[in-house]
């Protein structure tokens, strides 16, 4: 946090104070940081509502770890402008749908991220938007509704005025192509997935990543949770690879994994053995070279997992040089990876890396400490709140015996506590972290979210109100 006009960059030892004026490029009613599910929709709202609005996001296309991270993962809409979006994807041809007719054998196979607990050749569906192309889609919505958007711009700061109560942003900095610039504005959305402005604006959190204050998993394991880094391969033949994997018995490429190490083409600091349910996502979940991927986007494409090790704990939210090590190792694994795929694998001789995701996703960052920490009571007594913002929601919770709990989640926790111009989005909520993951952090629930928050910036706007000042009465979903 630093005063108005000045920027200072504080480095470990020594210290070197930089200063310099930043001139104010440009004032909105309401400033996005973050282009992500929940900053998209926000920015999106509040525009469509009549608020001016600036959106800043440092890579080049809106969606966040979904479309930059190259997720991908579908959803029938939930309403809203989730089921906008969906629909606006699916006319611009950028849906795939795989099931057991496009891929036999696929339910079931050990591979499979997200079937392979299903019966062998049962039915499913796996729906995915191709991330490169929803991106275009989003991108043209935010310009149809008239938002500013700033592409290739990074938060860097915010500018806090003291209150006599709570502090309010002013504006904040960013660094593009122009250099240095300011953004004023009225009210501030945090949509930077890591809670980036929270940290800056000086509003309290939990840090996320490395081992989880809470302590255990679902299981009752220890565990941190890792971040990852998506990726795509083109040109794979995967009924050729079912051929082979019931031919030698190998299911889970073992064999040829172990021939690839004795000819040195699995180096033994890059091979990660499974953790045999000792995770978070259940046996798969880690461990590369074996595999762990999807249908995306085409016939033949799959996106492929690639975690940081949970044994390095880093934090790649708020430290810089955790965050270089993640996206250097992790490039490294792609690489070894893809080579022995298309040495080894059959189905794999013609396949090539198509994408790599522009960045390592966090999924445990900072946990913004907000008016109300919507907690695990809260979900399994199905708490009900005055300003919920949606009707009661079922979810099956990982924590709370695995299990669908019914429950409501309140306004307050989108407004971080000390800071009275800024409205939380996404997986920045002020949620404690066991009813955050898994659960309040999907895609559909991240756009839902936004909705809200870009619904009651631009209320706050025609009303000259804070956003605390706001009362929440009506549920939005
Ligand atoms: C590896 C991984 C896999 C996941 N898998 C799934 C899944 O299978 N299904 C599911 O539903 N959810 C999944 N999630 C969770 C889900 O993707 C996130 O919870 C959701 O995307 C959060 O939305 P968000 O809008 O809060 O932030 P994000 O999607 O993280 O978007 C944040 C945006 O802010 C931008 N940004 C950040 N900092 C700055 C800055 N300083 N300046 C400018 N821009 C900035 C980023 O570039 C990004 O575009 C996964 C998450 C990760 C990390």
């Amino acid at each position: 946090m630093t005063a108005a006009n000045e920027f200072t960059t504080e480095v470990q030892r020594p210290a070197i104070v930089v200063k310099r004026d930043v001139p104010i490029a440009y004032e909105a009613d309401v400033v996005v940081v973050g282009a992500g599910p929940g900053g998209f929709a926000a920015a999106l709202q509040a525009a469509r509502m009549g608020a001016s609005v600036v959106l800043v996001e440092r890579f080049d296309m809106p969606g966040g770890v979904h479309t930059s991270g190259l997720q991908g993962s579908a959803d029938i809409g939930v309403g809203g402008i989730h089921t906008e979006l969906m629909q606006r994807f699916a006319a611009d041809g950028y849906i795939y749908t795989a099931t057991e007719h496009t891929h036999p054998g696929w339910a079931g196979n050990p591979l499979s991220h997200y079937e392979r607990n299903k019966e062998p050749g049962s039915a499913f569906t796996r729906m995915t938007f191709n991330p490169e192309g929803a991106g275009c889609v989003m991108a043209n919505m935010l310009q149809e509704a008239g938002v500013t958007a700033l592409y290739g711009t990074s938060f860097v700061d915010a500018i806090v005025t003291r209150g006599t109560g709570n502090d309010s942003i002013s504006a904040i900095v960013v660094e593009n192509a122009s250099g240095l610039q300011g953004i004023a504005g009225k009210i501030f959305i945090e949509g930077s997935g890591t809670s980036e402005l929270v940290a800056r604006a000086g509003a309290p959190f939990v840090r996320g990543g490395g081992g989880q204050p809470e302590g255990t998993g679902w299981d009752g394991v220890e565990r941190p949770i890792p971040g990852g880094l998506l990726w795509t391969m083109s040109g794979i033949d995967f009924q050729k690879l079912a051929a082979h994997q019931e031919s030698a018995k190998d299911p889970l490429l073992h064999k040829l994994m172990a021939e690839a190490a004795a000819s040195g083409d699995l180096p033994e600091a890059v091979y990660r053995p499974r953790m045999a349910g000792k995770n978070v996502y259940g046996d798969a979940y880690i461990g590369h070279p074996t595999l762990d991927m999807s249908p995306i986007a085409a016939d033949g494409t799959y996106v492929l997992w690639q975690n940081v090790p949970y044994e390095w704990a880093l934090h790649m939210d708020d430290d810089a040089a955790d965050h270089a090590k993640a996206k250097r190792a992790l490039r490294a694994f792609i690489n070894v990876e893809a080579k022995f795929l298309r040495k080894y694998v059959p189905g794999f001789e013609n396949a090539t890396v198509s994408g790599i995701g522009r960045f390592v996703g966090v999924r445990d960052g900072r946990h913004p400490i907000g008016e109300y920490v919507v907690n695990l009571d809260d979900v399994k007594a199905g708490r009900t709140f005055r300003d919920a913002v949606t009707k009661p929601m079922t979810k099956t919770f990982f924590w709370g015996g695995h299990r669908k709990y019914t429950f409501e989640v309140p306004f307050r926790c989108f407004l971080p506590k000390r800071i009275d111009n800024m409205i939380l989005t996404g997986a920045s909520l002020s949620f404690e972290y066991k009813t955050l993951f898994m659960v309040m952090r999907n895609f559909p629930w991240c756009t839902q979210t936004g909705e809200i928050a870009g619904f009651a910036a631009a209320r706050c706007i025609e009303r000259k109100i804070k956003p605390k000042e706001f009362e929440f009465n009506t549920p939005y979903f």
